[in-house]
């Protein structure tokens, strides 16, 4: 059982990584539009991530006895001036994620709720790898700065993401 409070807070929780799940596919549409389909399949996968995010966070909820409550999503931004901005953009969102992750610890550590703490171990790592994998595209677009050659294999290098 958790509490009232925390079960609200992994409520928001659903709702902010169904968010991510769509400002994904809005930039997986726009990186399609503009012609690059590695980056248009990089946010493709990252999409179906954040699915897996808001499900793997109600399926706790439904274990512990406390009822998933969906929200609205919020209409994500549609285009991008570029891939940089995109992916950086895609960076600082999950800075706020993890910050958010963090948030929902501390209010656990504080309610002396070790089950939500344990559960929330494997999402302070997934924020770890998320963030990696986002700064690793931006220094590659970064790199590919000025060059439509480099911006090309950067692109063909985003399309292998899921594909291993
Ligand atoms: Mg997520």
């Amino acid at each position: 059982m958790v509490s009232k409070k925390v079960a609200q807070a992994i409520n928001t929780q659903i709702n902010r990584e169904f968010y991510s799940a769509f400002l994904y596919l809005a930039m997986a549409n726009d990186a399609m539009a503009k012609g690059f389909k590695g980056a248009a399949n990089w946010f493709t996968v990252q999409f179906k991530e954040e699915q897996g995010h808001a499900l793997k966070f109600a399926k706790y909820l439904e274990d512990q006895g406390a009822k998933v409550e969906l929200a609205a999503i919020d209409r994500p931004r549609t285009e991008w001036s570029d891939l940089l901005e995109m992916f950086q953009e895609a960076l600082g969102h999950e800075r706020k994620v993890t910050a958010w992750i963090c948030e929902i610890n501390t209010l656990a550590i504080e309610e002396r709720d070790y089950a939500t703490q344990n559960m929330l171990k494997w999402f302070i790592d997934e924020q770890v790898e998320e963030e990696a994998s986002a700064t690793d595209a931006v220094w590659m677009l970064e790199m590919s700065a000025g060059s439509k050659g480099a911006l090309f294999m950067a692109d063909k290098q985003l399309g292998k993401r899921g594909r291993s």
